[in-house]
């Protein structure tokens, strides 16, 4: 039995933490933001199959079409064996922060490879893509003395977050929009220091920025760049480079961030710049200075995917061409996929309510896994799957997924009544 709460009656004229935290969690239940979270067990060279462990259901043997690993690289046997090579060698735990305790050859190493990648003189490896962006855009907006961010409208949590702890102000340009940038841009100081923020590859709609024009405004008003290239590096570009070196604009971005986590198939967030910028970081950016390393078993996990894909492109192949089957046979089959040019797939619900229930359905009876995506992540009225294909899916599965989303997802004015 747990021993856990606050009892209120021991302490009646204090606050009562646990009927605070309940009332707000009712308050997520209206707004429908209360999250639940599948149990999946995901393993070792299993995927896409995985074991759904509920809640509220027996076991049950599913196809995983909604994770980031594009490339299917986390169960990829270059990394597993990197990785174990590194836990034999050098134990489990990083030992603490690179400040304080030393910083581990293999994360120069991969650092040295990401600024390599990117055509930069330097790289600083986090703990995730988040607090790359978070600590990052923080601790810019903070130095630079009277800066002004420039941020996309549909910028992801951790961009928004550093900016908004920054204490710098931000102006919002619509989503996409170099027309928007310039006339924010063009009514700003010229004086004054300045940063575009943006995603090369949008998660949730897989829309692409257009980099170019955007870039070119940036660098007429004297602003610096940061682009989030999080799920476009190891999928997009000369060697996995991502969407900026595609366009041939790595010399034009100041920052470009990625992420570790996704198509690269571990954990942890880079970014990759000019040396005194990335220097100062290492300096000054709390994210990065006051948190343990990684360990080196990840470390190596990372720096093996990142090199394998910048002279393997048969993942790439393979996710590219299933992502342009499915894309036609689903629009094909009348279902309502947002269009874009990547390999993440939106298919638009609608609607919260019925979003959970087809996700139940497609588990019971097909055997997909389909995670629900809801408000906040997405606008209310447009809840979806956000359907991605790896380069491990089968042409099979992708038979299976297409026929079962034909079934529940056409007929889903019958589930909505059901
Ligand atoms: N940036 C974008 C655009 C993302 O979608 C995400 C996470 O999904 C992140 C950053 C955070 O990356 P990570 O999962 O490595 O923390």
């Amino acid at each position: 039995m747990a021993h856990d709460t606050h009892a209120a009656w021991d302490f009646p004229d204090m606050f009562d933490y646990d009927g605070f935290f309940d009332d707000q969690l009712q308050q997520l239940h209206r707004e429908q933001r209360y999250r639940r979270f599948r149990i999946l067990k995901r393993g070792d060279r299993q995927f896409p199959h995985a074991l759904y462990l509920g809640p509220g259901r027996a076991p049950q043997d599913v196809v995983v079409w909604c994770s980031n690993d594009y490339l299917g690289m986390s169960q990829s046997p270059v990394l597993n064996d990197a990785a174990r090579a590194a836990l034999s060698r050098y134990g489990t735990g990083a030992g603490g922060t690179r400040n304080i305790s030393g910083s581990h050859d293999l994360i120069v190493e991969l650092e040295s490879e990401l600024a390599h990648l990117h055509r930069k003189s330097a790289a600083l490896v986090f703990s995730s893509g988040y607090v790359a962006n978070d600590t990052t855009l923080a601790t810019l907006g903070r130095a630079l003395p009277g800066c002004v961010f420039y941020s996309d409208a549909n910028n992801h949590a951790s961009m928004i977050e550093g900016i908004r702890r920054s204490g710098a102000r931000c102006e919002v340009f619509t989503h996409n929009d170099s027309d928007s940038l310039q006339r924010l841009l063009a009514r700003g100081d010229p004086t004054k220091p300045k940063i575009v923020a943006f995603e090369s590859l949008y998660s949730m709609d897989g829309d692409i920025a257009p980099i170019a024009a955007l870039v070119a405004v940036a660098r007429l008003h004297g602003a610096m760049t940061y682009v989030d290239e999080t799920h476009a590096v190891g999928v997009h570009g000369p060697e996995g480079a991502g969407l900026v070196a595609k366009a041939g604009l790595l010399s034009q971005v100041d920052i470009l961030q990625g992420g570790l986590g996704k198509a690269y198939g571990g954990v942890g967030g880079f970014i990759t710049g000019n040396a005194v910028t990335v220097d100062f970081l290492r300096s000054d950016a709390p994210g990065f200075i006051f948190t343990t390393a990684l360990p080196p078993a990840v470390v190596a996990a990372a720096l093996a995917s990142v090199r394998h894909l910048r002279h393997s492109d048969r993942e790439r192949i393979r996710l590219f061409t299933l992502t342009a089957e499915l894309k036609t046979a689903l629009t094909g089959a009348g279902l309502p996929l947002l269009d874009n040019p990547s390999q993440i797939l939106p298919l638009i619900i609608g609607d919260a309510a019925l979003c959970e229930k087809l996700a139940e359905r497609l588990i019971d009876r097909h055997g997909i896994y389909l995670q629900p995506i809801n408000y906040p992540t997405v606008a209310k009225g447009s809840e979806r799957f956000r359907i991605t294909p790896t380069a491990l899916h089968t042409d099979r599965m992708a038979e299976q997924l297409l026929s079962a989303l034909a079934s529940e997802v056409q007929r889903r004015h019958d589930v909505r009544a059901a």
